[in-house]
């Protein structure tokens, strides 16, 4: 039997909806600075995206454009500029930035309390000793669609390909706080079919077109392709989605899976910083 598609537009559309009606009842105006350099196509794009949906919830956007050549120096004013700006509850910078800016320095200037991506080291270190704060949007939002679909983590067996600070470090972390059993595989792993193939839950984030197949898939497994890749002029994940659909449990779609499911997140978390923000001043 072929695998139940878990639609991440449509449960990313639904959580959309209930955010915008949370904040048009909470009396909160919240708002989301996203910081840009260079003029990466897919880097834009994905900041459109996120603007769009800012748009779509009522939560206010500033939208930040900068050189590709700009000195560290300058965007780190930029942020520091945001940290201090009242108005603004969610700061984010679009990764990669261009090379030459040292993207960990503008990340640690942000301030942990607007960091709507759980990038900063102080989130991560949170996360990490399972208390989290902010946490990384796709695999928050990826935890979100797993719950929403009802797949049992507590005591699964977890694998996760790819050891990426934005994905499989904090995709590791929460589900390990939701009790799986996980191992995180990366470009070292040796016999990495033979581990993938032990999982009850395979995350997939190493950003090569077709790169699960089929036979590193145990029978019923949920699959969650986090790729994004371009083959032959179309969008896939990293997973080969028709022959591994036959024999997974359950499936990300790329695209239409994890990528809604990130900028939800994203919005969910911005509301979350609003609100924070808001108790804090309040006392
Ligand atoms: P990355 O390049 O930082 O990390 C890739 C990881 O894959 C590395 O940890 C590396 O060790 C591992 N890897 C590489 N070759 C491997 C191999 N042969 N076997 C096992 N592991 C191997 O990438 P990233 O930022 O984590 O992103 C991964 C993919 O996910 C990319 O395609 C990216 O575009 C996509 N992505 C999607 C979303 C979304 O919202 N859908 C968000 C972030 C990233």
């Amino acid at each position: 039997m072929a695998a139940t598609i878990l639609d991440g537009k449509k449960c990313s559309e639904m959580r959309l909806e209930i955010l915008k009606e949370e904040i048009g009842e909470c009396g909160l105006h919240p708002h989301l600075a996203t910081v840009i350099a260079g003029k990466d196509p897919a880097s834009q794009m994905y900041v459109r995206m996120k603007h769009r949906a800012c748009e779509q919830v009522g939560i206010g956007s500033v939208g930040i454009e900068l050189p590709g050549d700009i000195s560290t120096q300058k965007v780190l004013e930029k942020v520091r500029q945001l940290n201090a700006d009242p108005d603004i509850d969610g700061i984010l910078v679009q990764l990669p930035l261009p090379k030459g800016i040292d993207s960990e320095r503008i990340i640690e200037a942000i301030d942990p309390a607007k960091d709507v991506d759980g990038y900063h080291p102080e989130n991560m270190g949170l996360l990490f000793s399972g208390k989290p704060r902010f946490t990384s949007c796709t695999p928050t939002g990826i935890m979100t669609l797993l719950a929403e679909y009802k797949i049992p983590v507590a005591g699964a067996r977890a694998v996760i390909a790819g050891r990426s600070i934005d994905v499989g470090r904090p995709m590791a972390a929460l589900l390990l706080n939701a009790d799986a059993t996980v191992t995180i595989c990366h470009s070292k792993t040796r016999n990495l079919a033979d581990e993938l193939k032990r999982a009850d839950i395979l995350v997939s984030a190493v950003g090569k077109a077709h790169f699960i197949r089929p036979e590193m898939v145990k029978p019923g497994a949920t699959v969650i392709d986090v790729g994004i890749n371009q083959l032959e002029g179309k969008l896939v994940g990293d997973v080969d989605f028709a022959a591994v659909r036959e024999i997974a449990g359950a499936i990300t779609p790329v695209p239409g899976g994890v990528g809604p499911m990130t900028i939800a997140t994203l919005m969910e978390n911005t509301l979350k910083a609003a609100k924070v923000r808001a108790c804090s001043s309040a006392r």
